[in-house]
């Protein structure tokens, strides 16, 4: 399982491990430092991981694509 991180300043996206969930992590392409929402946040993306174990794009506010 991998999540699609969203930068909130540049909206570069990026692959991460689950395990960056709720840690903060910092854009690759801008530097900003932002918090990866905890999985169990977000709700959502916890469904989507049951039904398709695929990846999820997450943003800081727990906001969910794909
Ligand atoms: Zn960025």
């Amino acid at each position: 399982m991998q999540i699609i991180a969203q930068c909130p300043k540049c909206t570069y996206n990026w692959l991460l491990s689950e395990d960056a969930a709720d840690r903060r992590i910092k854009c690759p392409k801008c530097r900003k430092l932002f918090k990866v929402p905890k999985l169990s946040d977000v709700p959502k993306a916890v469904r989507a991981i049951k039904n398709a174990k695929g990846t999820i794009y997450v943003d800081q506010n727990g906001k969910t694509y794909g």
